[in-house]
């Protein structure tokens, strides 16, 4: 089959033979191909958890989901709250929003069954550019491109390209669509994310062992490891924010569920307030709060959040009007996204007792 590929591809696709990483979502690539296809619910599934996460943060997820909800008209049909906790600590909630939006249209619009067209794909919530390839190409085998932070950084140092990041985004990309085969091009995707993942690193690129050294201008040259260049960030700007926890004397906790759209929406948190430069400090209702001395840190995708904690303990009768109190036995520290669990750790460590 090689021997018809382009070179460069046909080796990775060698490569990629024998050193495949072994993923929970993966067929491997002596199994792939016409005996056992890829099944597109857990490509797609998997393609959204991998979304700004790392593979070691996503496998445990993957399989509680697909544990949980083997096909994607079992996930359609799942309480929005079951999928918001399962998802909880995994990050930026509107993946998980736009999951359930998904599989509920592939469920009811389309029988269960996903579109194989990168531009039909598109059209469904939350798989942009990246996703929809990547779905065709593995789960599918059509010849598209799928371009991740892997694929940049090998494209860079193959090509010496030396445009930074994100300037040289389309670049890289038809640098990769000028190798992507006809034939295993989802075999042939995997290949290169896994080459970047594993040989191609970030810091210490492992060019000794990497099946394409030989054409690698960026080796060459000796600029290998300084590829991709990347645009300077601008700081972080730092917001600040108050989060009040009440616990009634049964143990019980006030909590509440964020609107749904927005950061963290439809995701239970803690009562408080706007997180901004000036947030307003006023209690959700009163009662004798008292501060923590301590305050939360926590890094979003665009700011800093410093988050100050008040804690109450209210009587039984008490009825904030805000929320609802969950009770000790069923409150889950788990379905709680990650900087509201990390309220709830401190406030368990300061020994206040909740
Ligand atoms: Fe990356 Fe080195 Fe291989 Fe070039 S030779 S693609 S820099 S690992």
């Amino acid at each position: 089959m090689c021997e018809v590929l382009p070179s460069l591809s046909g080796r990775l696709l060698d490569w990629y033979d024998t050193h495949a990483r072994e993923l929970p979502w993966r067929v491997p690539p002596s199994r792939s191909g016409a005996e056992i296809r890829q099944d597109p619910y857990r490509v797609w599934l998997s393609e959204v958890m991998l979304q700004q996460t790392t593979v070691a943060a996503v496998k445990d997820y993957f399989r509680a989901f697909t544990t949980r909800w083997p096909d994607v008209n079992a996930l359609a049909s799942a309480e929005d709250a079951d999928v918001m906790g399962e998802w909880a600590g995994l990050g930026y909630y509107a993946r998980a929003r736009n999951l359930l939006k998904c599989a509920r249209i592939v469920s009811s619009d389309f029988g269960g069954i996903f579109p194989s067209q990168r531009d039909e794909l598109q059209k469904l919530p939350g798989i942009g550019p990246y996703t929809s390839a990547a779905i065709a190409a593995i789960a599918f085998g059509q010849p598209e491109t799928v371009v991740d932070g892997n694929v940049e950084r090998v494209m860079a140092r193959l090509y010496a390209v030396t445009t930074p990041l994100p300037a040289a985004k389309p670049e890289l990309t038809n640098l990769a669509a000028g190798l992507t085969p006809d034939l295993r091009a989802g075999d042939y995707a995997q290949a290169v994310m896994d080459l970047g993942a594993t040989v191609c690193t970030p810091r210490n690129p492992a060019c000794g062992i990497c099946p394409i050294n030989d054409a690698c201008i960026g080796q060459r040259k000796g600029i290998a490891a300084s590829l991709p260049k990347k645009s300077p960030k601008l700081p972080k700007p730092i917001r600040l924010g108050y989060a009040y926890i009440a616990q009634r004397e049964d143990g019980a906790f006030l909590l509440e569920r964020r609107p749904p759209s927005g950061l963290l929406g439809g995701m239970l948190g803690w009562p408080g307030s706007d997180w901004s430069e000036n947030p307003d400090e006023a209690p959700p209702f009163p009662s004798d709060w008292q501060p923590l001395p301590e305050e939360v840190r926590h890094t979003f995708t665009h700011f800093h959040l410093r988050l100050k904690i008040h804690v109450v303990h209210v009587s039984l009768r008490s009825q904030p009007g805000i929320g609802e109190f969950i009770r000790k036995e069923d409150f889950r520290p788990s379905d709680l996204p990650t900087v509201m669990r990390k309220a709830y750790d401190l406030v368990s460590r300061l020994g206040n007792d909740v």
